[in-house]
């Protein structure tokens, strides 16, 4: 199991969010990858509806290119939930993701994680 305990928690708002988990792993997370993959209940809709569109084009095929366009994200401020989430105020406006450590941890970006799943 890897440990979703993080040691070290790095925010530079204007472009990555790092943690050092206890087990001495490191992740790197660029914040537009963070916010594309906000965890909210409106974000996980938007997120299967254009993978559905992306499945089945011809059931509007415009659909495809009106999935969520972001501009360069950045967050204004993270704050911690508990002991067990972080959120973020992101400069779009939004902030109703809680990021878990345990999805944080799933989310990790680095090549050793992706190769896992
Ligand atoms: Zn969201
Ligand atoms: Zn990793």
């Amino acid at each position: 199991m890897a440990s979703t305990q993080p040691a070290s928690i790095e925010l530079d708002v204007h472009k990555e969010l790092k943690i050092a988990w206890s087990d001495d792993h490191a992740s790197v997370y660029p914040l537009d990858y963070l916010r594309r993959n906000c965890p909210c209940a409106g974000c996980q809709t938007q997120r299967k509806e254009a993978e559905e569109a992306k499945k089945n084009p011809r059931a509007n095929p415009f659909k495809v290119l009106t999935g969520p366009v972001l501009k360069q994200v950045e967050a204004l401020n993270v704050e911690a939930v508990g002991n067990y989430a972080l959120r973020f105020d992101w400069t779009d406006q939004h902030n109703t993701g809680i990021y878990t450590f345990g999805y944080l941890r799933s989310l990790c970006p680095c090549g050793q994680c992706r190769a896992k799943t």
